[in-house]
């Protein structure tokens, strides 16, 4: 995840309160039955990733990684599509960029979407002591693709749900300007010098007129004592997807950590799906109100393994499949 879209990051609106708890146990008996997410198996998919190195675009990890993405999401049954595609860089340097796709029963009209990236940020430019040093992207990539396999595990191995699903890894999404600095004029039709990935998506579909119902994003979803804040990008374009998910993870008794309360709106590949694609999306991203909007991980070496916890790995994926499996 790179930067925010709207200064006014901590101005949380205190909104309506969690129900009741007769309500919520109330609630509990009417989920649809889905298959139970294993914490372990979607902390191993996120060391995976981390074990290539950082995932930074023209490198041996990067693509390492992306055959690894390729080869695990087919191994779950997923009919895979890749878009190998080239980017300029705010630096010059041209990018060779790759989004990787993986879609179950492509026969079902009603899609969701579900989306992370899966790119490491070049340089740890916040990072006070080595602002140019590489770093892990534990959580600020891997953690959203770890979840995303597991989901993958479970599509493969469990009944069908009563929609399609799409999974998108997208590239380039954390590439862009150093902290503070400002780079040369965008070409044309170009956005940012990031979220390269879901911007080459939004223009190229992976297959022609493609619309989801809706989509999720996973960005940063595995760091110890993270708190889900309502985003508030997601919740200006998508109210209704927000509530279902923060619903259905209170009926889960994951209230703690998917707070009923909205935070600022943040530039994200959420908001390229929104206006490009015109597919409503959310984001499920970590806020942390102490440090500002992202932890004090954030573009640092310290997002690394230490920082992962499975239990929230797995809250946010049971949160996920059970979105999924309640629909009709
Ligand atoms: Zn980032």
């Amino acid at each position: 995840m790179n930067r925010i879209l709207i200064v006014s990051v901590l101005f949380f609106l205190f909104a309506c309160g969690p129900s009741n708890k007769k309500e919520t146990e109330e609630k509990k008996v009417s989920l649809a039955p889905a298959p139970k997410v294993n914490p372990d198996s979607a902390f191993s998919f996120v060391e995976a990733q981390v074990k290539f190195g950082p995932r930074i675009p023209n490198t041996i990890a990067h693509k390492k990684t992306g055959d690894y993405l390729d080869f695990t999401l087919k191994k779950y049954g997923a009919k895979v599509t890749e878009q190998h595609f080239e980017s300029m860089s705010y630096e010059g340097k041209k990018l060779f960029l790759r989004n990787i796709i993986g879609s179950y029963f492509p026969e079902k009209q009603k899609r969701v979407l579900l989306a992370a990236h899966w790119d490491t940020r070049p340089f740890a430019d916040k990072d006070k002591e080595k602002p140019n040093a590489e770093f892990d992207g534990a959580n600020d990539g891997a953690s959203g693709v770890g979840v995303l396999l597991e989901v993958a595990r479970l599509l493969s191995t469990s009944k069908q749900p009563n929609v399609g699903i799409d999974i998108i890894f997208f590239d380039g999404e954390d590439y862009g300007e150093k902290m503070g600095e400002s780079g040369p004029p965008l070409p044309e039709g170009q956005e940012t010098w990031w979220l390269l990935g879901s911007q080459y998506w939004a223009a190229h579909k992976h297959q022609p007129n493609y619309s989801a119902y809706y989509g999720i994003l996973l960005d940063m979803v595995g760091a110890k004592g993270s708190k889900f804040f309502k985003e508030g990008a997601s919740v200006e374009y998508a109210p209704s997807i927000v509530n279902n998910v923060w619903n259905t993870a209170s009926q889960l008794g994951h209230s703690s950590i998917f707070v009923n309360q909205q935070a600022g709106a943040i530039t994200d590949d959420h908001v390229i799906v929104n206006e490009k694609a015109r597919i409503p999306m959310i984001d499920i991203v970590h806020y942390d109100p102490v440090y500002g909007y992202f932890g004090d991980y954030h573009h640092s070496r310290r997002d690394n393994m230490d920082l992962i916890d499975k239990e929230i790995l797995g809250a946010v994926a049971q949160v996920v499949v059970q979105v999924v499996y309640s629909e009709e």
